[in-house]
């Protein structure tokens, strides 16, 4: 278990007071200045040496993606570092931890991530229905300005660098990380295509690098405390620490900071005081936020919880937020519920997601209902396949990999239901029909 000492974020529960003073006592904002002196690219091989990899998700390595921003950036084309807030993904809660209880983690990262990519200013876009973590990360901001930390000659470093916090108004789509620049931009929240990428025409149409909350704040402590501190913890290529947020049928759930790499197993004794009615009754896990495919009670037990291990079992990390099922869940109803999410917050660019998750859904509940032909859980496995990598951003396929890691895990609970409601496993419609 990860000792007290080598948390980086110490007030994640809120016990002590968000504001500057606090921040201050826990370390934050300490010879800032110093931080920065060894210089941009210095800055940006401890983090790639650290190896971090992106919190918000897809686990690209931060340093590497810092890397991409061009070193001497034109004065009429700054370049910007956007910071997403935007947390939307259903189990995911860690990023208004941090807002919360520990914004200037996130601000002193703002700073010290900006300067390595030469950055002219930060923007922070929060979602939309974080209200007290918007007005605590606004206050925050503004005691950081008044201190003379960020703004002109920020921390005394003699860099310039503004930081501007941006509500949202509550569409998923907008954590998507080009869809966040339409909607900084003043438009609607709909992705780009890609290529350009945002390092080459971003926000405004500038060099622009999208990072989560938890890549930056981790920052600061990293080069205080050194990359070879944080890469002493988790397994090869899943460094780190990490803060996991575990819902549902656990008996204490719980947001904690962990080792990368530790196994599902200890995650859930030691935090969470077990399974709800013990580990025989666990039946399925939502490990990386609802997007990623659910892991059966028997393959996840053991399994490491970082980005290569659970990928090993069909699933992936993603955000970290494990929702756990015990066998009072109605899993083809849970999946069902996620359709429908998937289905609300597309953004209906492209035919194949605008289309397949609506279609996607009214399956999923009739396959809920059993009122479906056993033959249509093949019909829906093929849509969620045409959904899949042939749409603009990465909706299309969280859409599609909860009802395939469904169909692959419980189809015999699936056809259950059709041959309970029917018998014979055909479609009542059908029969009517004939
Ligand atoms: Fe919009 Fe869906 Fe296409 Fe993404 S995949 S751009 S959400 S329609």
């Amino acid at each position: 278990m990860l000792a007290d000492k080598d948390r980086i974020f110490t007030n994640v529960y809120g016990f002590q007071p968000w504001n500057l003073p606090a921040a201050q006592k826990r370390g934050d904002w300490d010879a800032t200045k110093n931080l920065m002196a060894i210089g941009q690219d210095a800055i940006i091989d401890k983090i790639k040496a650290s190896g971090l990899r992106g919190r918000g998700g897809a686990g690209f390595p931060t340093g590497m993606k810092w890397s991409f921003m061009p070193k001497e950036p034109r004065a009429d084309r700054p370049n910007f570092l956007v910071i997403n807030a935007d947390e939307s993904e259903p189990g995911s809660c860690k990023d208004r931890e941090i807002i919360r209880h520990d914004p200037h983690k996130l601000i002193e990262g703002a700073l010290i991530a900006g300067y390595a990519m030469r950055a002219r200013a930060a923007y922070i876009y929060i979602r939309g229905e974080y209200i007290r973590e918007a007005e605590v990360l606004f206050a925050a901001v503004k005691e950081a300005y008044a201190a003379g930390l960020i703004g002109k000659n920020a921390s005394k470093s003699g860099y310039d660098f503004d930081v501007f916090v941006h509500r949202g108004a509550g569409a998923y789509i907008c954590g998507e990380e080009t869809a966040m620049l339409e909607s900084l931009e003043g438009k609607k929240g709909q992705p780009r295509l890609k290529p350009p990428f945002p390092a080459g025409a971003g926000l405004y149409g500038c060099p622009t690098t999208v990072n989560n909350v938890e890549s930056i704040a981790v920052v600061p402590t990293i080069l205080r405390r050194g990359p070879e501190w944080f890469a002493s913890f988790g397994n090869e290529g899943n460094k780190g620490t990490k803060l996991f947020q575990i819902s549902g049928h656990v008996n204490k759930p719980v947001v904690v900071e962990e080792a990368m790499s530790i196994s599902f197993r200890e995650l859930i004794e030691k935090h969470c005081g077990g399974i709800r009615g013990g580990w025989d009754n666990l039946l399925a896990v939502i490990p990386g936020g609802s997007s990623v495919p659910l892991v059966p009670a028997e393959q996840i037990m053991d399994c490491p919880m970082d980005f290569d291990g659970l990928k090993a079992v069909g699933s992936g990390l993603g955000t970290a937020a494990v929702i756990v099922m015990d066998k009072s869940t109605d899993i083809v109803r849970a999946i069902s519920r996620l359709s429908y999410f998937y289905k609300h917050e597309s953004c209906g660019q492209c035919t194949p997601c605008r289309e397949g998750t609506g279609w996607m859904w009214r399956v999923m509940e009739r396959m809920r209902t059993g009122d479906a032909d056993i033959s249509e859980i093949d019909t829906l496995y093929q849509v969620t396949k045409q959904v899949e990598g042939h749409t603009i951003c990465a909706l299309g396929d969280a859409a599609a990999w909860p009802i395939q890691g469904l169909i692959k895990h419980f189809r015999p609970e699936m056809e259950r239901r059709i041959v309970e409601r029917n018998g014979s496993g055909e479609a009542p419609m059908m029969e009517a029909a004939e």
